[in-house]
């Protein structure tokens, strides 16, 4: 069953370097916008949302668009939704070929609840789930960034908790989210020391290196402009990547592969401010909001329609007018989107051909 599952992921991404797809294979899905932390590249903690989707209308849309084989859940803080559990079990008793959960968390809440929730999922037959905590310097510089005092020794404490389920769960996989932006350009490697120190069998492999970017629909954060010195943070990446080089794991040979592609597209992004191949937004991918509203990307909030307008079914959507103009736009090199980890993956996945 797992292998069938990677199969069907694996040939849905090369299949999608053929053209477009008939139907999208990644879910980007903000459960929430509530969020505990106060960072300062992102604005979501601002917002108090009202009337985000019920776990009905969730487990609705999750019977209606059952092709779904990666689904990343992201927040705010995607642990403060209580129903977290009956979200992911909605999507993996409907979509059958669903192989892959990627979630992040802040570490703020409480580590009892947030275990017995991850082992929960755990436990929902997803034969890969990725947890990301996300860690933005060593101590001071982390609590600084994030508004929240303490909030390093926590993720610290998160991060150990989490990894003792590793000896009980093959599916779990578990790496920092650690986000470059002027408010920490340059200390990266002040950062690994640090957290080598409280966990000395860490590698560069298991950081996932972002840059600050601006998105109205998903940081809320368009005043912003997070890089400031764009050939010293190029470097930065380019250090990140000659060190995870030196430290290959052949255990993840696939995923450093598909990494490392991404973080010479960052050096790229970076450089040149755009990214270095076309997206396959709302073709591989969408993004929905805690509304039920659907954009290409986290990136662009251009929005192509609202699922509870639909009868929670993609497929008006999908297939409208609007979504093709959309289309029409992002091929012609018009999508006004960075080179985020959200949506690089399926991107780098569909130009595997072309890269050869
Ligand atoms: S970056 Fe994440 S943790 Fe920070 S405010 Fe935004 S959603 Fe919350």
């Amino acid at each position: 069953m797992e292998f069938q599952k990677l199969a069907g992921i694996g040939l849905t991404a090369l299949r999608s370097n053929l053209g477009p797809l008939k139907k999208p294979y990644k879910l980007t899905f903000s459960i929430t916008y509530m969020c505990q932390s106060r960072c300062v590249t992102c604005n979501i903690w601002q917002i108090k949302p009202k009337d985000e989707m019920s776990i009905d209308e969730i487990r609705e849309f999750a019977k209606k668009n059952t092709y779904f084989r990666w689904l990343e859940i992201t927040g705010g803080e995607p642990f403060l939704r209580s129903d977290i559990v009956d979200i992911v079990k909605a999507f993996s008793e409907n979509n059958r070929g669903l192989y892959l959960l990627t979630m992040p968390t802040n570490s703020l809440c409480n580590p009892d609840m947030v275990i017995g929730k991850v082992e929960q999922i755990l436990r929902l037959n997803i034969p890969k789930v990725v947890i990301t905590l996300s860690l933005d310097g060593y101590r001071e510089m982390h609590d600084k960034i994030r508004g929240i005092p303490g909030n390093f020794d926590k993720v610290m404490n998160m991060y150990r908790r989490i990894q003792a389920l590793k000896n009980k769960y093959s599916n779990l996989y578990l790496f920092f989210g650690y986000t470059i932006s002027k408010f920490n350009q340059g200390q990266f490697n002040m950062c690994f020391d640090g957290v080598k120190k409280e966990l000395p069998e860490i590698t560069y492999n298991d950081f996932h290196i972002n840059v600050g970017q601006l998105s109205d629909i998903y940081y809320s954060n368009t005043g912003g402009d997070f890089v400031a010195d764009r050939a010293a943070i190029a470097n930065e990446v380019k250090e990140i990547i000659r060190k995870r080089e030196r430290q290959f794991n052949p255990v993840l040979a696939v995923q450093s592969s598909i990494e490392n592609a991404f973080l010479k597209g960052l050096v790229d992004y970076v450089n040149t401010g755009k990214p270095p191949m076309r997206s396959r937004s709302l073709d591989a991918s969408l993004f929905m909001d805690s509304f039920g509203n659907v954009y290409p990307s986290i990136m662009w909030g251009r929005k192509v329609g609202n699922i509870k307008e639909c009868n929670y079914s993609l497929d008006p959507i999908w297939g409208s007018k609007e979504a093709e103009e959309i289309r029409a736009l992002i091929k012609n090199g018009h999508e006004p989107c960075g080179w985020t980890a959200c949506e690089a993956y399926q991107t780098i996945a569909g130009n595997v051909i072309s890269l050869l």
